[in-house]
């Protein structure tokens, strides 16, 4: 499923993180679920083309696809993600930049209710205020 990040609206799609490009509200179309208007939350450049975030009257979000030419590619899912302090939600290579690859595994289990080490947990949690520092993501775990 794809998410948006609700405080940064950065789209997660395939296991990217793409900041958006633009935030600017415009009318992109129309709801296929209730047929209201549709505006933009958020538009993120891909390589063929644009993504473009949209919420309807009634809530109903869409992630609207477009080539390079904008001609419209077709919808898919989207969905609002909150949890920004979270490990999923942080790219790969900040993570990288502070912990080690056990760190890592463990926080994510740990976040998906799977089964960790605790050890890597604890060593973990003690670098949350430098990856803080670093970065400005405060981690919630
Ligand atoms: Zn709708």
């Amino acid at each position: 499923m794809n998410r948006l990040e609700q405080k940064t609206r950065a789209l997660l799609v395939n296991e990217r993180r793409l900041e958006p490009v633009s935030v600017e509200k415009n009318m992109v179309g129309f709801c296929a679920r209730c047929g209201s208007d549709l505006s933009s939350l958020a538009y993120h450049r891909m390589e063929d083309g644009w993504l473009v975030s949209a919420l309807c009257e009634k809530d109903h979000l869409t992630l609207m696809a477009y080539d390079n030419e904008w001609s419209w590619q077709g919808d898919q899912e989207l969905q609002i993600y909150e949890e920004t302090g979270a490990i999923q939600s942080i790219q790969k290579e900040q993570l990288e930049a502070v912990f080690t690859p056990a760190e890592i595994r463990d926080m994510l289990a740990y976040e998906r209710g799977e089964s960790y080490t605790r050890q890597n947990l604890y060593r973990a949690k003690a670098k949350f205020e430098r990856f803080e520092k670093l970065f400005g993501i405060k981690i919630k775990l």
